[in-house]
């Protein structure tokens, strides 16, 4: 039988990827996005070539109801959850902290932390052993930045990416015991189009020099990591985050 795989913020970089390349590795995929309509039902598109099932889910992960309503949907579409990506994110522009709005601070946190958090906890009752489900695998996409700290350019979300290293690590100790293995990814400088929408479109070119490798990560580097760390092929692994970041 197949296993499902629901992957959130997957109409375009890494998610995106991510679900191509589990379709390839046999899983049904559920995308979720926010505002890209045409590219996740592109991707969508793709999977089904690939034979997959493919089934997408709109809704603003910054938004506790939007995070619930979106698993309920699932629910209606999808017979069970076997594996959960956790990798909607969003950077903003370079800024000192001292010039941060709440504004900003709630709305990097809203996204890439409470919603993460929440989306977490309702895998874990789609996938514990404590409800009757048969286990399965969170991966949480977190952030090189996490370990660097992104001083002079954002360490709200740094910040934001720290708390889901700290997540993984908690949270996989609490299920290690019901079924479900949590892991975590830090992706250095990928070229995505997250920092066009952060308002620095060269921002992994220009860092590029910083990394030891000496250069921008893919999408799909990150995705194989992701759906190795999905797989059987990773099964002593939980409560641990990944580097993958050319050394940086
Ligand atoms: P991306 O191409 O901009 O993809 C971000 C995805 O998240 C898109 O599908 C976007 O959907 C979705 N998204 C954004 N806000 C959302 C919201 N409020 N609710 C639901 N979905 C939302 O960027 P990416 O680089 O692949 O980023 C994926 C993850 O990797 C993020 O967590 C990011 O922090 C992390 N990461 C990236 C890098 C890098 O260098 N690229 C490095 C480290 C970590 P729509 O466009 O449809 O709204």
């Amino acid at each position: 039988m197949r296993k499902t795989l629901l992957i959130t913020g997957a109409s375009t970089g890494i998610g995106a990827e991510t679900a191509r390349l589990a379709a390839r590795d046999g899983w049904d995929v559920a995308l979720n996005y926010r505002g890209n309509t045409e590219a996740a039902e592109g991707v969508a598109a793709e999977l089904r070539a690939l034979g997959a099932k493919a089934g997408l889910l709109q809704a603003d992960m910054g938004d506790p109801a939007q995070v619930e309503a979106m698993f309920a949907a699932f629910d209606a579409r999808f017979e069970r959850l076997d594996g959960f990506v956790n990798n909607a994110g969003v950077v903003d522009t370079a800024q000192r902290l001292d010039e941060m709005s709440a504004e900003r601070l709630q709305r990097m946190f809203a996204i890439n932390t409470i919603g993460a958090l929440l989306a977490a906890g309702q895998a874990v009752k789609r996938m514990s052993t404590r409800y009757g489900h048969a286990g399965g695998v969170i991966v949480n996409v977190s952030s090189a930045a996490a370990r660097l700290g992104s001083g002079n350019m954002y360490v709200d979300y740094a910040a934001s990416k720290g708390a889901i290293d700290t997540m993984t690590r908690g949270l996989g100790d609490e299920v290690a015991r019901e079924g479900i293995r949590v892991v975590g990814i830090r992706p250095g400088l990928i070229e995505t189009p997250i920092h066009a929408k952060g308002g620095a479109p060269n921002r992994a070119e220009k860092l590029s020099s910083t990394v030891p490798m000496g250069r921008t990560g893919t999408p799909d580097e990150v995705a194989e990591a992701i759906v190795w760390l999905l797989s059987d092929a990773a099964s002593y692994m939980t409560a641990c985050t990944i580097d993958v970041t050319g050394g940086r």
